[in-house]
């Protein structure tokens, strides 16, 4: 059964760039008939807050998407399908990347950290032992590290790891919570999830999740297909943020009304991709 997944993070109000996103992940899963799953990411527990969950449903609902499968508001979405109810799932990755000797603790501050080369991070030599819970853990991105991402329209994207992306944070500092990518990997196979649709900037963690399901031996995520649209800009060129700024769907419903101005560029972008598709 084919699948795909829309996954807003509430931690800022929806953005135009947002809505391009989930409204091109909806089209294409009409016209192939895949399931739509809504899943909300709220593993930063700090930064969630529930005027922004609220606006992930009023957005939806705006936008006119309906999913197949996930939360039908806010309380739902505590009860049932909150990232924190699976954070035992999550552990077990961690601890399976730790005992594959795959991650190493970080003392660094994050200035510290960005000055070193991966020549000159000392830690990184480093395999563990005696640490303290608020010490952060990195993956020890190894070098050279070329993954192949495979993509919807049938080609493949080749991505150079190591020159793509510092080690990431794998185990949070303080909380000892486990990262983003660690989730959002581990939901997407628990899911059963076969194609992503995301943004540009997101090709190297595309890229990075698809090397832990390989060391994980979680084959299934490598028969995921993607595709990473571009970014949209504000007025000055900018990449958008989760600000309540003019971008923000929210200033969008209350100041235009209407969303037909999204849909339509969506829907542009979602026909071009739709006769390239090889799903
Ligand atoms: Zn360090």
């Amino acid at each position: 059964m084919k699948k795909t997944r829309i996954a807003p993070t509430p931690s800022g109000y929806l953005h135009a760039g947002n809505a391009f996103n989930f409204l091109l992940t909806d089209r294409l899963a009409k016209a192939t008939g895949t399931k739509l799953v809504l899943r909300i990411d709220d593993l930063d527990a700090e930064r969630t807050r529930q005027e922004y969950l609220e606006d992930i449903f009023l957005s939806l609902d705006w936008l006119g998407i309906a999913v197949d499968e996930g939360p039908s508001g806010v309380e739902d979405f505590r009860a049932n399908w909150s990232q924190h109810h699976r954070l035992e799932r999550y552990a077990s990755s961690v601890d399976e990347l730790c005992g594959k000797g795959a991650l190493y603790p970080c003392v660094c501050s994050r200035q510290h950290f960005e000055r070193f080369t991966r020549e000159t991070h000392t830690c990184r030599s480093g395999h563990g032992g005696v640490t303290t819970g608020s010490t952060p853990w990195r993956f020890r991105i190894p070098e050279p590290c070329r993954v192949e991402v495979q993509q919807l329209d049938g080609t493949n994207e080749q991505v150079d790891l190591a020159a793509s992306l510092p080690d990431p944070i794998i185990v949070q500092r303080g909380s000892g919570r486990p990262a983003y990518q660690i989730a959002s990997l581990s939901d997407d196979l628990d899911m059963g999830i076969t194609w992503i649709i995301r943004g540009a900037d997101l090709l190297a963690s595309t890229a990075f999740q698809l090397h832990l399901a390989q060391l994980l031996d979680r084959p299934a995520f490598g028969a995921v297909l993607f595709h990473h649209h571009p970014l949209l800009a504000d007025a000055q060129g900018r990449k958008l943020s989760k600000s309540a700024g003019a971008s923000s769907l929210k200033a969008i419903r209350e100041a235009v009304g209407s969303p037909d101005r999204l849909i339509a560029d969506a829907e542009v972008y979602a026909e071009a991709l739709v006769r390239r598709l090889v799903l």
